[in-house]
């Protein structure tokens, strides 16, 4: 019997790690839809934020988001990632130091995404478009809700109504508050409260799909009432904005998305039953094209480029690297296994899944 049989034995059910020195005890998911590593990296785009054709308030978006350099660019863009995720935790899918995170789904799209993070495999042969089909496949939110430690303390939000399905709510037990669905229980907050009653009054711009603030603040108020392990949180309105090719507002939008993520992290680093234990991951389902054309607009298998993502983290089990500068080739199918070994938990499926980011844990 070697050393490793004899962990595996005694590990039985094979859920742990020998990690004990990990102090991650919960685990923040965050994705924002379709924002591009280009925007993450080197801030708004020269040959776009001026563009008439995408903007109608161009010198406004210059006035907020343009400087000569991109690393002054990308901080007036989004300052938590450049001011506190650069220097307490990491960014990866920096292309120009050749540090790529890749979709391995070869859909560019939004549910194979989301299904390639939260299930750590692409499934392209059965998902393969956004229509509401329940997920076949379990996500690692599923998995973690059938251990004794995380059920009933994982829950998710998304701005977008398919995520019911994504994370076949019915299934897995995971409760999934997404598109036009409200704070839901006996006992509601007064912010609860506001928010159902004002989320109908809000013109909705696209089908499907809430304003983000929604999202939230219903995550928000969940987590401070229920103070659960495991939380799925799904910024959308970065990709339909830049459908809608406002390129203005896909960066404004992207700017609060960030002021979010920091009002996440605040919270959570003020509140003693989340504080130096709790880990955030931050990701996309997928990325855009470029200039020249239309393409930034757009993503999918058409698009070169569209399967270009990134990722950012930031924890007490990540090490201050900040951007990493070295030669590197990352998918999207490692988020699922990474997070929960964050948790200590090693992550199996029926198929196998992508590798834990060891770079990410100290
Ligand atoms: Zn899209």
């Amino acid at each position: 019997m070697n050393r490793l049989f004899i962990f595996f034995f005694i590990c039985g059910a094979g859920v742990s790690y020998a990690q004990p020195e990990l102090k991650t005890e919960n685990i923040i998911l965050i994705t924002l839809d379709g924002f591009r590593w280009q925007e993450l990296f080197t801030g708004a785009d020269s040959l776009l934020i001026t563009n008439k054709n995408y903007s109608k308030d161009p010198l406004g978006s210059k006035a907020r988001f343009w400087a000569e350099t991109a690393e002054r660019r990308r901080e007036m863009l989004l300052p938590f990632f450049w001011n506190t995720i650069a220097r307490q935790g990491q960014l990866y899918g920096n292309r120009f130091y050749d540090n790529k995170v890749n979709c391995s789904n070869d859909m560019w799209f939004s549910y194979p995404g989301y299904s390639e993070i939260l299930c750590g495999f692409s499934d392209d042969a059965r998902i393969k478009s956004n229509n509401k089909i329940e997920n076949p496949n379990v996500t690692v939110l599923e998995f973690l809700n059938r251990l004794p430690v995380y059920k009933g303390s994982v829950a998710a939000f998304g701005s977008w109504d398919v995520f019911p399905f994504i994370i076949n709510e019915q299934r897995s037990g995971v409760p999934v508050n997404a598109g036009a669905d409200q704070a839901e229980g006996f006992v509601l907050s007064e912010r609860e409260k506001l928010l159902n009653e004002l989320q109908p009054q809000v013109p909705a711009i696209w089908g499907g799909m809430r304003m983000d603030a929604f999202t939230h603040h219903f995550a928000m108020e969940y987590i401070r009432k229920n103070k659960p392990k495991v939380v799925y949180l799904s910024y959308g309105e970065t990709d339909d904005f830049a459908h809608d090719g406002r390129y203005d507002v896909y960066l404004s939008s992207a700017n609060q998305t960030d002021r979010f993520i920091a009002d996440v992290w605040n919270v959570i680093q003020g509140d003693t039953h989340y504080k130096n234990k709790t880990t955030l991951i931050i990701t996309t389902d997928h990325g855009r094209g470029t200039v020249p054309l239309d393409n930034w607009r757009s993503h999918g298998t058409e698009i070169p480029g569209a399967d270009q993502i990134w990722f950012a983290v930031i924890g007490p089990d990540t090490k201050p690297d900040g951007e990493i500068k070295t030669s590197a080739q990352y998918y999207q199918n490692q988020v699922a296994k990474t997070a929960a070994a964050f948790l200590n938990v090693q992550y199996t499926n029926e198929k196998p899944v992508g590798e834990v980011v060891t770079s990410m844990m100290r």
